[in-house]
C-alpha cells in the first residue's frame, strides 16, 4: 500500500488548525473558569445584598410582633426576592419562613446553629451552600442580623441550582463563541493554505522547468514575503548558473567552430597519452576513421614519425617540428608540430598539423616561373649579344650591319612584350586589376577588336569573317580587359593559322550566356595539350612558336581576365582543323547602353525613372509613415490623429492593390513624434507585429514601447507587451523592427533609462513570443536618430548613429555573431562634431552578404547623403559614394536591386527648395539620372520620407503637411 502523503496545503492547514484548537481550548478554560467564579462571586454578593435589603425591610416593620405576621412577611419578602426568606430569632427559632407553610414553623429544626447565622452572629454577615434539610434542596444562603424585636437574623437563600443555570447559560455563550471562532480561525487557515500551497506550486513548477533545462525567467513575481525572498534568492542564482553555464556553452560552441574551421589539423593529448581531442582537420589530413577518445593516442594514429613527437614533448623534451607524408598518399606534405599544453608536458600535448602541400606546389611553380623567365629572357638576351659582338666587328659590312640590327631590335621587342605580359599577370594576381563594369554591346565590342587587327590580318592576307546572332546580348563586362582577351584570341588566330585562311569571330547567346568565339584553318592543338594551353609559358610546339614571337603568356592573361569577369574561356578543335576559342559570359536582358569603342566606358542609365502617382490608403490628419516589406507584400503603417485620439493603422499593399485600412491601437497616450514613427510588419510565418509608443509620463517625455501582434491579418491584437523591462520612466523609442533566422523577432530601440546616456538595445521574441534576451549593442549612442537593422545570410546587423565621447556622431555598425553583438564599427570616418542630435538617421538594407548603408553628414556644415556597400555581410564597407546632387536634408532610405546595386532615397535641398528623390546607385559608383519623387513643401522640417521595394516598384510614403497632415505615397517603376 503506497502510504498517503500529505500535501503540503493539508500539513499547513493542519497545523494552523490544531495550534488554533489548543488556542481557544486554554482560552476557553481560563475563560469558563473565571467567568465561573465571577458568576458565582455576583450571585453571592447579589444575595448578600438583597438579605440585607430583606433586614431593613424587616427591621421597619417592628410592628409585627406574632408568628403568623412574621410568616406573612416572611412570605411577602420571599415573593418579592423570589428567593426564600427565613426569620430566625435570637434563639434560633424559625419565626417565618417563606418556603414552609405557617403550621410547620414550630416543628422547624432550630437554626442557631446553622453556619450562615454563627457567621452572621460574629461576622455580621454569614454565607454557606449546602442542601436544606427543610426543603430539601441544595441551597446558597445569606444571613444578617437585624433589629427587630421578634426577629435576630433574616437569611435569604437561592436554590444552587439556579446559580448553576445561570453560570451554565454564561459557559454556553461561551462555547458557542469559541466554536465559532474555531470555524472562522479553520476558514482562514484553510483560505491561507490554498494560497501559501498556490504559491509553493508556482515555485515548484518553476524549479521542475529549471530542472528541465528551461532557464526562461518566470512572468510572476514572487512575493514580498520571506517564501518570496527565498524563491527570489533561488531564481537569481538558477540564472546566474544559467547563465555562466550559457557562457561556457558558447565558449565552448565558439572552441569547437573555432577548430571545425581551423585549416590546420589540432590534437590534443592528455598527460597520460590519452587523446583529449581531434579536429576535423586532422581527421582528414591524417585519413584517422575510427577516433576513440579517451584511448590511447598510439591506437588511433598509427604514424610512427607522430607517436615518437608526442612521446618525445611527454618525455620533456622540446622537438622540431617535422614533416610527414599521411599514410598512403606520398603526394601530400604535412608539417607537424608538437608543443606541451599551457606551458608543461604536465597538462598534455598539442599537436598541431599544416598541411603544406599547397605551399611546396606554390613554391615548385614560383622555381619553374622563375627558371621560365630566366629562359626566355636568355634566349633574346643570347642573340642581342651576339649581334652586338658581331656589329662590333670590323668586318661586318653594312647590309649585315642592318640585318643585325633588325634582329636586335626584334628580340627587344619580343623581351618588352615579355615583361609586359609578366608586369600585367603580376597585376592580375595581386588582383590590382578591378572591372570597371558597364552594359556592353557584344557586336560593338567584336567589330571594335576586328577593326584594330584588319591591317594584321591583311599582312598575312588572311580574312577575318565576323558573323554576330541577330539576338545578341548586352553583357555586363569591363569593356577594355573583354577587348584585350579577344584581341589576344585573335591574334593567335593570325599568327597560328596559315596566310590566305579565314578566321571567324562570332557572338551568340547560348543558354543564357553570351559567348564569343575565335576560329580558325591552323593547325589546331593537339587533345592531350587542350587543357595545358592556358598554363604560363605552355607552348604547343616550342620549336614552332619560337618564331611567331609569342610569350606563352597570352592564354594565361586571357583566362584570369574572363575568370575575373565570372566568365569561362575554352578551346577545342574544329572537326575540320583548325582550334576554336569560345569567351561566354553572364548576359543582362535590357539594353541599357552599348559601348562604340573600348576606350571609353559608357555611364549607365541617364533617364530618370517614372514616377506614378498613387492614392495613399492614409486618410486626412495622418502622419508618421513607416514602410516594411515581406514576402506577401509592402506594409504602410501611419498614426492618425482625430478627436485628440491617436490611432495607429496600416494599409498591406500586395499585387491587388492597398488592403482597407485596419487599427491596431487606438488611446489619447499614443505618443506622436515625427521622427520616432510606429510600425507594422509582416513576419515569414505570416503573423503581423506592431509597435507603438505608449507615453509614461509626458512631462518627463518619457515613454515606453509597446508591442502586440495579431494572426488574423490585423483583426484582432494580442495584448500589448513591452521588450524592455527597467521600469524607469524613461525614454524608449526609434525603434527597428526585424525578423532574424527562424522566425524569431528582433527589436532594436535607443533606451534612455540611464539618466546620463542614451544606450542602443536589442531583444528578441521566439515563435511563441517568448522573450529570448535583452542587450544593450552600445551604450552612448545619439539621443534621436532613427535606428535601422536588416539581416544578412550571416546573421542579424544594426545600423545607428553613435556618439563619441568628444561629440562625434557617424554611423556605426554592429552585427550579432554568436549570440553577441558585436563592437560597434564605423560605416565611414566622416568626423562630423555636433552637440546634438540631428534627428538623422542611417538606412540599412541586406540581401544575403550584400549590404547599403546610406546616411546623412555634415562635417563641414554641408549636409550630404552617402551609400556605402559591404559585399561581407557587413564586416567592411567600400569607401561611400556621394548620393546627392548639389545638398541634403538626409532622412534616407535605401533598397537593394538583385545585381547589388542600390535604390537609395534622400531629401534633396538646394536654392531653398526640398524634394524628395531617388536614384540608383552601382557598386562601381556609377550613378543615375535623379528622379524627383515628390516636391516637399513648406513643412518638409516634419518630414521622414520612406521607401520600400515591392518586385519591381518601389513605393515611397511622406508626409505633406500644406493643410493639415496627410501621408502622400507614389510609386516607381524600376528599369
Ligand atoms: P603565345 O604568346 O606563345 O601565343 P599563348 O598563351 O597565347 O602564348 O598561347 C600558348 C600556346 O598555345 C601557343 O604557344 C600556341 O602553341 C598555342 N596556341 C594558341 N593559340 C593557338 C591557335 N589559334 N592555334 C594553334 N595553337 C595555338
Amino acid at each position: 500500500m503506497t502510504p498517503v502523503r500529505a500535501t503540503f496545503q493539508t500539513q499547513f492547514f493542519l497545523a494552523a488548525l490544531t495550534a488554533t484548537i489548543l488556542a481557544l481550548g486554554v482560552a476557553g478554560i481560563l475563560f469558563a473558569t473565571t467567568m465561573r467564579r465571577q458568576v458565582d462571586d455576583q450571585i453571592e454578593s447579589t444575595l448578600v445584598a438583597e438579605t440585607r435589603l430583606a433586614a431593613e425591610l424587616v427591621g421597619r416593620s417592628a410592628a409585627l410582633s406574632t408568628i403568623p405576621e412574621l410568616q406573612d412577611e416572611a412570605i411577602r419578602i420571599g415573593d418579592l426576592l423570589r428567593a426564600r426568606v427565613t426569620f430566625i430569632a435570637e434563639d434560633g427559632r424559625v419565626v417565618g419562613d417563606s418556603f414552609e407553610k405557617l403550621a410547620d414553623l414550630s416543628s422547624m429544626e432550630n437554626h442557631a446553629q446553622r453556619p450562615e447565622v454563627i457567621a452572621a452572629r460574629t461576622d455580621g454577615v454569614g454565607r454557606a451552600r449546602r442542601s436544606s434539610a427543610s426543603v430539601k434542596m441544595d441551597m446558597l444562603y445569606a444571613a444578617v442580623p437585624v433589629k427587630h424585636p421578634a426577629i435576630a437574623f433574616v437569611r435569604v437563600a437561592v436554590p444552587l441550582t439556579d446559580v448553576g443555570h445561570q453560570v451554565q447559560t454564561v459557559l454556553t455563550a461561551t462555547g458557542t463563541a469559541l466554536g465559532l471562532a474555531l470555524v472562522g480561525a479553520a476558514s482562514i487557515a484553510w483560505l491561507f493554505s490554498i494560497r501559501i500551497s498556490q504559491r509553493v506550486r508556482i515555485i515548484a513548477q518553476v524549479a521542475r522547468r529549471y530542472e528541465s533545462g528551461d532557464l526562461t525567467p518566470p512572468h510572476l513575481g514572487f512575493g514580498d514575503d520571506e517564501l518570496g525572498t527565498v524563491a527570489r534568492a533561488l531564481d537569481q542564482s538558477v540564472q546566474e548558473v544559467g547563465r555562466r553555464l550559457g557562457e561556457q556553452a558558447r565558449d565552448r560552441a565558439r572552441m569547437e567552430a573555432i577548430l571545425a574551421g581551423m585549416v590546420e589539423g589540432v590534437i590534443v593529448v592528455d598527460a597520460r597519452g590519452r587523446l583529449q581531442l581531434v579536429n576535423d582537420a586532422a581527421r582528414l589530413m591524417l585519413k584517422l576513421t575510427d577516433v576513440a577518445i579517451g584511448r590511447q593516442y598510439a591506437e588511433t594514429i598509427r604514424i610512427p614519425a607522430i607517436a615518437e613527437l608526442v612521446a618525445e614533448v611527454l618525455l620533456g623534451h622540446r622537438p622540431e617540428a617535422l614533416q610527414l607524408s599521411p599514410p598512403r598518399d606520398p603526394s601530400r606534405a604535412i608539417m607537424a608540430r608538437a608543443a606541451p599544453a599551457a606551458g608543461s608536458a604536465e597538462h598534455g600535448v598539442i599537436l598541431v598539423l599544416h598541411d603544406i602541400t599547397d605551399l611546396r606546389r606554390a613554391d615548385q611553380i614560383r622555381r619553374d616561373f622563375v627558371a621560365n623567365v630566366s629562359h626566355e629572357l636568355r634566349t633574346p638576351l643570347t642573340a642581342i649579344r651576339g649581334y652586338v659582338e658581331a656589329l662590333s666587328e670590323d668586318d661586318t659590312n653594312a647590309e649585315d650591319r642592318k640585318r643585325f640590327l633588325e634582329i636586335i631590335g626584334r628580340q627587344t621587342q619580343r623581351m618588352e612584350r615579355l615583361v609586359k605580359d609578366l608586369l600585367r599577370l603580376a597585376r592580375l594576381d595581386a588582383g590590382q586589376e578591378t572591372l570597371d563594369l558597364v552594359a556592353c554591346d557584344t557586336r560593338l565590342l567584336v567589330e571594335a577588336v576586328v577593326d584594330d587587327l584588319g591591317s594584321a590580318a591583311e599582312e598575312r592576307r588572311q580574312r577575318v569573317e565576323v558573323q554576330i546572332a541577330p539576338d545578341s546580348r548586352i553583357v555586363r563586362a569591363d569593356p577594355a580587359k573583354l577587348h584585350d582577351a579577344l584581341r589576344n584570341l585573335v591574334v593567335n588566330a593570325i599568327t597560328y593559322s596559315p596566310e590566305e585562311s579565314t578566321i571567324l569571330v562570332e557572338a551568340a547567346p547560348v543558354d543564357g550566356r553570351m559567348t564569343m568565339s575565335v576560329s580558325d584553318e591552323g593547325p589546331g592543338i593537339p587533345e592531350e595539350q587542350l587543357s595545358r594551353v592556358f598554363e604560363r609559358f605552355y607552348r604547343v610546339d616550342k620549336s614552332r612558336a619560337r618564331d611567331p614571337g609569342g610569350t606563352g603568356l597570352g592564354l594565361a592573361i586571357v583566362k584570369h581576365l574572363i575568370e575575373l569577369h565570372g566568365g569561362t574561356v575554352r578551346v577545342e578543335n574544329r572537326p575540320g582543323g583548325g582550334a576554336k576559342f569560345t569567351i561566354a559570359l553572364m548576359a543582362i536582358a535590357c539594353l541599357i547602353a552599348g559601348c562604340s569603342t573600348p576606350k571609353a566606358p559608357l555611364a549607365s542609365a541617364t533617364v530618370p525613372l517614372g514616377v506614378k502617382e498613387d492614392a495613399s490608403p492614409a486618410g486626412p490628419s495622418s502622419a508618421e509613415p513607416q514602410l516594411t516589406a515581406s514576402g506577401a507584400g509592402v506594409i504602410l503603417s501611419w498614426l492618425e490623429n482625430v478627436n485628440g485620439d491617436t490611432t495607429l493603422r496600416f494599409s498591406e499593399r500586395t499585387a491587388s492593390g492597398w488592403s482597407a485600412p485596419r487599427a491596431v491601437v487606438s488611446k489619447r497616450s499614443l505618443l506622436t513624434n515625427w521622427a520616432d514613427v510606429p510600425s507594422v510588419m509582416r513576419m515569414s510565418t505570416g503573423t503581423l507585429v506592431a509597435h507603438w509608443l505608449q507615453e509614461t509620463d509626458p512631462a518627463a517625455e518619457a515613454y515606453d514601447l509597446q508591442m502586440a501582434t495579431s494572426r488574423d491579418g490585423g483583426q484582432t491584437w494580442s495584448p500589448p507587451f513591452s521588450p524592455h523591462h527597467d521600469g524607469t520612466k524613461s525614454e524608449h523609442g526609434f525603434a527597428s523592427l526585424f525578423e532574424a533566422p527562424g522566425a524569431e523577432l528582433g527589436i532594436l530601440w535607443l533606451d534612455g533609462r540611464s539618466a546620463k546616456e542614451t544606450s542602443l538595445r536589442a531583444a528578441s521574441f521566439d515563435r511563441e513570443w517568448t522573450q529570448l534576451f535583452e542587450d544593450a549593442v552600445d551604450t552612448r549612442v545619439c539621443e534621436c536618430c532613427p535606428t535601422a537593422a536588416a539581416v544578412t545570410s550571416a546573421g542579424p546587423i544594426v545600423a545607428f548613429r553613435n556618439r563619441s565621447d568628444d561629440e562625434t556622431r557617424d554611423i556605426y555598425v554592429s552585427r550579432f555573431v554568436d549570440q553577441t553583438w558585436t563592437e560597434p564599427v564605423a560605416v565611414h570616418n566622416d568626423g562630423w562634431h555636433l552637440n546634438g542630435c540631428p534627428i538623422n538617421g542611417p538606412a540599412l538594407r541586406a540581401n544575403r552578404r550584400d549590404v547599403a548603408v546610406a546616411w546623412f553628414t555634415a562635417p563641414n556644415d554641408e549636409g550630404h547623403a552617402f551609400v556605402a556597400f559591404s559585399q561581407n555581410a557587413g564586416e567592411t564597407f567600400n569607401p561611400p559614394i556621394r548620393v546627392d546632387e548639389i545638398g541634403s536634408l538626409g532622412r534616407v532610405d535605401v533598397a537593394l536591386l538583385s545585381d547589388g546595386s542600390a535604390m537609395v532615397s534622400w531629401i534633396e535641398f538646394a536654392d531653398k527648395h526640398a524634394a524628395l528623390m531617388v536614384r540608383q546607385i552601382e557598386r562601381s559608383g556609377r550613378r543615375s539620372a535623379a528622379t524627383t519623387v515628390s516636391a516637399l513643401g513648406a513643412n518638409r522640417n516634419s518630414s521622414y520620407p520612406r521607401m520600400a521595394r515591392f518586385g519591381n516598384d518601389l513605393l515611397f510614403a511622406w508626409t505633406e503637411s500644406d493643410e493639415g497632415t496627410r501621408v502622400q505615397t507614389a510609386i516607381v517603376r524600376l528599369p
